[in-house]
């Protein structure tokens, strides 16, 4: 039922390339999931989320710290790998400090026909950020429009916005089927929804998910008899992990990470101002910890899907020396638990010492069945 989604999410600079071939099309990479994708599909790009490969390599040493985070590190070895050969332009919305570093040695070291830093407010509280954000994306949009050479009309806009919406409410609906009792599909198979939903073609891909969603309520399968758990933390794209944390009997029936929720919860509203609506959806969308001091508004919000989704416990996950999410990871531990939610903490590198946390998640799951059984 989802080996389309695992094709994507396996072959996506395949992918990628035959879009292009097929279309004619441009295709930006795109490093953060702040980057107004709105504004590329309405300009007719294809926005590709960067990742890495989670294989060992060597080739980053000369340009990032070995203290800048694994995630970091695996993107930038990507690059100068000369696997994202078929970019057109790449485009960060201002990150943490190791991604924008990142940024930066791929820019020098990677040639591409665009690029374009967009400056992007870190304290998503303040009443300041959505104005302060407008002002940007007007930039951004002016930046996109010379690149191509076609203006974008509202219209223009509005096709951006929809499309975009659309592959947000269809993967709403998606992890809807995971809230009852027995989820009708596994963690591996939502994550391979969405991930490849970063670089697919949103049209193709929510014409693909509506055809599964049709289809999910008469689904045989069973993925009921796991325990109910949560993935949080940093950048999240390892199935090798979630395939092995379902092998033990969990089910991951939520998250709250870029490559999970946190990529499309929130829609753009219909305003007038289609730059002011989208700047309003960047801002109020679920915080990324780099963003969310001092306020932690996300706390409340992973509470909830916790509550909603009714889990039974939360892997915390780490990417090595990710200090954003280190700053939050003992008071969320502290809010989490206090809440009634026991919590793992695992630290991720580029690949996972698989047999350690094996061993670690299955003495989480047994001491979570004594909890429950006393
Ligand atoms: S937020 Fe953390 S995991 Fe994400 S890129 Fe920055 S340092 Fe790496």
């Amino acid at each position: 039922m989802f080996s389309q989604f695992e094709t994507w999410y396996r072959d996506r600079h395949d992918y990628a390339r035959r879009w292009k071939e097929r279309t004619g099309g441009k295709v930006f990479g795109c490093f953060c999931s702040y980057v107004p994708e709105e504004i590329l599909v309405a300009a007719d790009i294809l926005p590709v989320r960067v990742l890495g490969n989670h294989e060992p390599q060597d080739v980053t040493e000369q340009h990032l710290f070995g203290m800048f985070c694994p995630f970091c590190r695996d993107v930038l070895a990507q690059g100068l790998k000369g696997r994202y050969e078929y970019l057109d332009g790449i485009t960060i919305a201002q990150s943490c400090i190791h991604l924008r570093q990142t940024y930066r040695s791929w820019e020098e070291n990677v040639p591409h026909d665009f690029t374009y830093y967009l400056p992007h407010p870190m304290h998503v509280a303040s009443p300041h950020a959505v104005p302060y954000l407008y002002e940007e994306l007007k930039k951004f949009r002016a930046a996109v429009e010379q690149f191509t050479g076609k203006p974008l009309s509202d219209d223009d806009l509005d096709r951006g916005i929809r499309l975009v919406n659309e592959n947000r409410a269809a993967l709403h609906e998606l992890y809807a089927h995971r809230k009852g009792p027995v989820p009708k599909l596994s963690g591996l198979e939502a994550m391979w929804v969405t991930v490849s939903s970063m670089w697919v073609d949103k049209e193709e891909h929510t014409a693909e998910l509506r055809k599964v969603l049709a289809q999910l309520d008469e689904r045989e399968e069973q993925f009921g008899d796991g325990t109910r758990l949560m993935l949080v933390g940093s950048e999240n794209d390892d199935t090798d992990f979630i395939r092995m944390v379902e092998a033990v009997g969990a089910t991951v029936v939520t998250d709250d990470h870029c490559t999970g929720t946190r990529y499309f919860w929130n829609e753009t509203p219909e305003l007038d101002d289609r730059i002011e609506a989208i700047a309003k959806r960047y801002v109020e969308r679920p915080a990324c910890p780099a963003k969310d001091h001092v306020a932690r508004t996300r706390f409340p919000h992973i509470l909830k899907l916790a509550r909603d989704f009714d889990v039974a416990g939360v892997i915390l996950i780490q990417q090595k020396f990710c200090d954003p999410h280190e700053a939050d990871m003992v008071p969320l531990r502290s809010y989490l638990e206090e809440n009634g939610f026991p919590t793992l903490f695992l630290e991720f590198d580029v690949t996972v010492p698989m047999g350690q946390f094996r061993i670690r998640t299955e003495a989480f799951l047994e001491m979570l069945m004594e909890e429950d059984l006393f």
